[in-house]
């Protein structure tokens, strides 16, 4: 098997057929073999039926049904887990990553690369919240992560089987497989393109998914939020060190205060800055061992027809 691509599905029943033709289209082009993994995340439209058919005219198609919608990165894990091929593709299914550009990409593959990602010059029809949000997150994260997250990136890349070895070794319950994905290293490049507007149908992207998706980034690989609170407990307690003086001279010099008072501003402030500190410190245990903690599957799978 040289080739799988893994698609993951939440309401697309209006592109599977396109996205079929366009997919296998190009991959006949480049006469390898392959298997595509259809991952049903949950969909309540008829996508997984539209699957189903493909089967039966294409025994190359392979799906994966979840239980329920787990998300877009463990949808795309899941094909991970099943792809049996000498190198991955992951794409969107409502075509706005161009199955065309997987040839361009498959090239450099060629050429030595462990991992081809695609990167937008240009993004077509979506809301200027979307692209302004995006860009910003982007931006922000790449600022305050020590991996370099190339901006303006999906998840449409194509992989070396090794970089998948990687990946499965990599039991974390909140994805951010495009991070991941960079911190593993080799040899990584990308191509350009513009991206289109979605073929058909509504994003599955809420704005509530998407931030928790950045939290899921920010947090799986920076503490910059933890140092910011820590940073705070020490400015705190730097400021009551100040109120100190202050406190101190109206106290004995000035001989200008209400009774009682000094003691306890002092005492609220320094225990505020203190206690500031301490769960910043706290905190950077506790975001380590949490992630770690839960020891659930990451998904659950309704029906296949890969044996596993
Ligand atoms: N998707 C998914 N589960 C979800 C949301 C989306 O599997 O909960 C799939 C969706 O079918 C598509 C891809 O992930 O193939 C990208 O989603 P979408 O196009 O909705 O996101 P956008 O391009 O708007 O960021
Ligand atoms: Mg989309």
């Amino acid at each position: 098997m040289q080739i799988s691509v893994i698609i993951p599905i939440y309401n697309e029943e209006e592109n599977i057929d396109l996205l079929y033709k366009r997919l296998t289209g190009v991959l006949h082009d480049l006469k390898l073999t392959y298997e595509l993994i259809f991952v049903n995340d949950g969909s309540k439209d008829k996508s997984l039926q539209l699957i189903k058919n493909l089967i039966k005219q294409d025994t190359e198609v392979k799906y994966i049904d979840f239980s329920r919608n787990f998300g877009h990165q463990i949808a795309v894990t899941a094909g991970l887990d099943r792809a049996i091929g000498e190198t991955i593709v992951i794409i969107d299914a409502d075509l706005q990553d161009p199955p065309e550009l997987i040839a361009d990409m498959y090239a450099k593959i060629k050429e030595g690369y462990e991992v081809v990602y695609a990167r937008r010059k240009k993004r077509e029809g979506e809301s200027r919240m979307k692209k302004f949000t995006a860009n910003a997150f982007y931006r922000i994260l790449s600022r305050i992560t020590d991996v370099d997250i190339p901006v303006d990136t999906g998840d449409f890349r194509i992989m070396d089987r090794r970089i998948v070895d990687e990946l499965k070794k990599m039991p974390e319950q909140h994805k951010f497989l495009r991070g991941q994905i960079s911190w593993i290293g080799f040899r990584q490049t990308y191509v350009e393109y513009d991206r289109d507007e979605r073929h058909a149908g509504n994003t599955g992207y809420t704005y509530r998914k998407m931030l928790r998706f950045a939290l899921d980034g920010i947090t799986g690989f920076s503490d910059f939020p933890l140092k910011i609170v820590t940073f705070l407990g020490i400015s705190v307690t730097g400021f009551s060190f100040l109120v100190l003086v202050y406190v101190l001279l109206s106290r004995f010099i000035w001989e200008d205060y209400a009774p009682g008072w000094a003691s306890l501003m002092l005492s609220i402030l320094f225990i505020g800055g203190v206690q500031m500190i301490a769960i910043g410190i706290i905190g950077e245990y506790l975001s380590r061992m949490n992630s770690n903690l839960r020891q659930r599957p990451l998904y659950i799978v309704r029906e296949s027809n890969i044996g596993k």
